[in-house]
């Protein structure tokens, strides 16, 4: 029985029982640039959710956006537009932009085999959607037109601050003045910007008899509410969304349909780089690509993240990822080893193993107390198996069982040890590292391991 910790309640709650079927909602990239390793990270911990409500016998249902217009470079509705600024960035058009960069996020998120989302939405694909969830939302008096847009009026949903539990009087008082004063409250988010006359916006759509686009909130709300109905069971994200993005889609949701948005709310803690906070100015906007040149691969990045907890703070440093990466290596030559000695493991294989490795995950997506059990039990063949299910760390797709290969070898080494011919003995050592397999001589005899992951 899954438990999590809810941020709308600021506890951990119990989860309804195995059999139903989950909607989730993940907000994904703003696709404009490469996403570095602390995104790729939240959709890590958000696989482990998938997974185990999977393996915990739900059914899921997940969407995931991909954010194409309306991003803009600061969250209080100024700024550039992120998509326009990649493309001039890059002399490519949005539309270029947008498809190559989430083909790149793609590309990455298979990387990581991560369970591929039932229905991807591209916030383009949901404009009419938009405009008539503005339309409502106005009926429902719930906007107001300014200069720049149309607003929400986040003084009509008595319910605003409570999420992030806002302190609307201290944001008011400390309101940059002069950026639209027209804005009743400074909490007020667009939900319709419009374009002005000359100002560059290449995407742009006729709404109410002028050139606009949808405010960045906006795709969320109307991407539930048509791919999900709602309320929705679990919402996810990091925990920069909290006091805006999320409250903001709350707040939306409220007035298009009267419900809630999300019985569930998750959120990832940011990690930071060797503790600094990820940014281009400091020069470590990794990406995976980066961390493939020094030689780890997306599954060693994916065993350093599952080693922590989600809403735990996280520093990423080039010696921790060295040790993740040394911890898969002997966890798949523990593979190794139950495919040379199957009775034996399977004999002393303790039955309830995998139960307690998934009772951890399943307390709040503890991975790291998996981990550590999975570092300590005596596990089978199958245990392995349903480990790789639960985390996808690729540890038996990437671990063949070599027996075969290494078994004549092994025998001609230890005839030639026999003889002392050490120098035919290392010859063949040497072979058999040239194709990725180590010998470790143990007390019962010598056996083979994966040399590298
Ligand atoms: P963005 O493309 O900027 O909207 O980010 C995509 C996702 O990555 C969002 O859910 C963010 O909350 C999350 N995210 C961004 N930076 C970090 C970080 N340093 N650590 C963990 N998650 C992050
Ligand atoms: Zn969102």
């Amino acid at each position: 029985m899954l438990k999590i910790y809810n941020t709308a309640k600021r506890e951990i709650e119990k989860f309804k029982p195995a059999g139903e079927l989950v909607k989730i909602y993940t907000c994904g990239p703003t696709v404009y640039n490469f996403q570095h390793i602390g995104n790729y990270a939240s959709y890590i911990y958000w696989d482990l959710l998938i997974r185990v409500l999977k393996i915990d016998g739900y059914k899921v249902k997940r969407v995931l956006n991909f954010t194409d217009v309306g991003h803009l470079t600061s969250d209080a509705d100024s700024g550039e537009d992120k998509l326009e600024k990649g493309a001039a960035r890059e002399g490519k058009t949005v539309y270029e932009i947008a498809e190559f960069y989430g083909d790149d996020f793609m590309r990455n998120f298979r990387a990581l085999e991560l369970t591929e989302p039932d229905v991807i939405a591209h916030a383009t694909d949901y404009i009419e959607d938009d405009m008539k969830a503005v339309d409502k939302m106005t009926e429902k008096g719930f906007t107001y037109e300014t200069e720049d847009g149309i607003y929400f009026d986040t003084g009509k949903f008595e319910h605003y601050a409570d999420f992030a539990k806002l302190d609307l009087a201290g944001l008011q008082a400390g309101a940059r003045v002069g950026f639209s004063d027209e804005k009743r409250q400074a909490s007020d988010f667009a939900v319709w910007k419009f374009i002005k006359p000359g100002e560059k916006h290449a995407m742009r759509w006729d709404y109410l008899g002028r050139p606009g686009y949808p405010g960045w909130h906006l795709e969320c709300s109307t991407i539930i509410d048509k791919e999900l109905g709602g309320p929705i069971d679990i919402h996810t994200g990091g925990i920069d969304h909290i006091p805006v993005h999320h409250t903001n889609e709350i707040a939306q949701t409220y007035a298009m349909t009267g419900r809630e948005l999300a019985k569930y709310w998750l959120h990832c803690n940011f990690i930071t780089i060797d503790g600094e906070k990820i940014s281009k100015s400091l020069g470590n906007v990794y990406t995976l690509d980066d961390l493939a040149e020094r030689g780890f691969s997306p599954m060693d990045f994916k065993m350093w993240v599952l080693s922590g907890h989600y809403q735990g703070t996280r520093n990423f440093t080039f010696e921790s990822l060295v040790g993740a990466q040394a911890r898969r290596l002997a966890w798949r030559n523990r593979i190794a080893e139950c495919y040379q000695n199957k009775e034996a493991t399977a004999a002393s294989n303790d039955n309830s193993a995998f139960d307690k490795i998934l009772e951890a995950v399943n307390d709040n997506l503890n991975s790291p107390e998996a981990f550590a059990l999975i570092d300590n039990l005596n596990l089978s063949l199958d245990d392995w198996k349903k480990i790789d299910e639960l985390f996808g760390l690729k540890l038996i797709k990437d671990s063949p069982d070599l027996s075969q290969k290494a078994l004549g070898p092994i025998t001609e080494r230890e005839k030639a040890r026999a003889k002392k011919n050490f120098d035919e003995a290392d010859l063949i050592r040497d072979e058999l590292i040239s194709q990725g397999i180590t010998i470790k001589d143990t007390p019962s005899g010598p056996i083979w391991q994966y040399l590298k992951n």
